[in-house]
C-alpha cells in the first residue's frame, strides 16, 4: 500500500476529468487521475459521436476517451486503476481519499469528476439493443433517427423535454408513461399536449425491447397495460429511456452540499464547492445540460480555478512565514 501526493487529485476519468488533467497537467499541477470502474466514463459504452467538436466525420466514443487519456498522459497525469472509497475533506487542503487498492492519495487541490449513471429500465433488450435503437440521451442520438418513428419512456421533466427535442428529427414521437398524468412542469406538458408530432400512451410499462442487434436493431416495444393488463406490441425505430439519472456522490454524502437529487452543488458559473480548494466537474453537478463537452468544459474550468487556489494558498504561506521572521 502506498501514499501518493499531488497538487490535483482528480477522482473520475471521464471528458470531465481529462481536461481538468491536461489543463492541470499544462500547468505543473502535476495531476493523478483515479479512474474507477468505469475508465474513460459514459462515452465508453456509446458507439457513434457525432457532436464533439473537432471531428468532421463520426468518432466512436472508446476512441475518443482513449484520445483523451493520451493526450492528459503525454502532459503528464497520473493514471491510477483504483477507485476512492473514503475521502475526508472536512479538514480543508491538503485532502485525503483512499482507494479501494489500499492506496492513499494526498491531494493539495481535489477535483471531482465522478460523473453520473442513465437509469434503465432493466428489462430484455434493453442492454442488447443499447446504441441499436435503444438510448437514454435524446440529444446525443436524436440525430440518428431522422425521419423515423420514435418513443420516449417516462413522464418526468426529462421525458417531456427529450419527446420535445425529438421533434426536430421526427415527426412521429410517442411518449410512454406508466400513469395516466406527467410528472414534469405544467408549461412543458402544454407544450408537449399542443404539439401534433407528439402522441402519450397511458398506462403503459415497457416489458421487452424487441429486434436483433445484429440485423436492424430495434423494432418494436412489448407494452404491457398497467391498468388492464393487457400485452401490446408498439412498432418503433427507436426508443429513448428517460427515467433519470444518478449522480454518483455516495461518497460524498454528509459531506458536500447536494440538490434533492443527489447532484453537487456548486458557486453559481463556478466549479467551486463550499469547501475551498474543491471542485466539481462534468454531469456530477450539471443535471441540465450532460454532454460531453459541457462535461470537459466544466473540467477545464476546475483546473484553472483549483490553480488559482493553490496560488493564493502559497501567497498566503509565504505571506505568513515573512511575518513570523
Ligand atoms: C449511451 C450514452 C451516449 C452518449 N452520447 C453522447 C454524445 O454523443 N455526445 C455527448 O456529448 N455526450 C454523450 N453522452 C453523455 C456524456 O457521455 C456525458 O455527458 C459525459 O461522459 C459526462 O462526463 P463526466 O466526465 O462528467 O462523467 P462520466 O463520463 O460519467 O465519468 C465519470 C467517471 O468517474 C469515475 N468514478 C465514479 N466514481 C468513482 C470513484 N468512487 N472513484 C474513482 N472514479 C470514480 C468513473 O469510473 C468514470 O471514469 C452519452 C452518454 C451515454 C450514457
Amino acid at each position: 500500500m502506498a501514499t501518493h501526493h499531488t497538487r490535483m487529485l482528480i477522482i473520475g476519468s471521464g471528458p470531465a476529468g481529462l481536461s481538468a488533467a491536461i489543463y492541470g497537467a499544462r500547468a505543473a499541477m502535476e495531476p493523478i487521475v483515479v479512474q474507477g470502474l468505469q475508465p474513460g466514463g459514459q462515452l465508453t459504452i456509446t458507439t457513434d459521436v457525432e457532436n464533439y467538436p473537432g471531428f468532421r466525420d463520426v468518432v466512436q466514443g472508446p476512441w475518443l476517451m482513449e484520445e483523451m487519456q493520451a493526450q492528459a498522459e503525454h502532459v503528464g497525469t497520473r493514471m491510477m486503476w483504483d477507485t476512492i472509497t473514503d475521502i475526508d475533506i472536512a479538514g480543508g487542503s491538503p485532502f485525503r481519499a483512499v482507494g479501494d487498492s489500499g492506496d492513499e492519495y494526498i491531494g493539495e487541490t481535489l477535483v471531482i469528476a465522478t460523473g453520473a449513471q442513465a437509469k434503465w429500465l432493466g428489462v430484455p433488450g434493453e442492454q442488447e439493443l443499447g446504441g441499436k435503437g435503444v438510448s437514454a440521451c435524446a440529444t446525443c442520438d436524436g440525430f440518428f433517427y431522422r425521419g423515423k418513428k420514435v418513443a420516449v419512456i417516462g413522464g418526468g421533466n426529462t421525458a417531456v423535454e427529450e419527446a420535445l427535442y425529438l421533434t426536430n428529427h421526427s415527426d412521429d414521437v410517442t411518449l410512454i408513461h406508466r400513469r395516466d398524468e406527467l410528472r414534469s412542469e405544467r408549461i412543458l406538458q402544454e407544450r408537449v399536449f399542443g404539439n401534433d408530432k407528439i402522441s402519450t400512451l397511458w398506462n403503459k410499462t415497457v416489458e421487452r425491447f424487441i429486434g436483433d442487434p445484429l440485423q436492424g436493431g430495434l423494432t418494436a416495444l412489448e407494452l404491457n397495460d398497467t391498468v388492464t393488463g393487457e400485452v401490446s406490441t408498439f412498432p418503433v425505430e427507436g426508443a429513448f429511456v428517460a427515467i433519470g439519472h444518478a449522480p454518483a456522490t455516495g461518497l460524498f454524502k454528509g459531506k458536500l452540499e447536494m440538490d434533492d437529487s443527489g447532484y453537487l452543488t456548486v458557486e453559481p458559473g463556478t466549479p467551486k464547492t463550499a469547501i475551498p480548494g474543491v471542485f466539481a466537474c462534468g454531469d456530477v453537478m450539471d443535471h441540465t445540460y450532460r454532454q460531453a463537452v459541457t462535461a470537459a468544459g466544466t473540467g477545464c474550468m476546475a483546473a484553472l480555478d483549483a490553480e488559482r487556489f493553490l496560488a493564493t494558498l502559497e501567497f498566503a504561506k509565504k505571506e505568513a512565514r515573512e511575518a513570523a521572521e
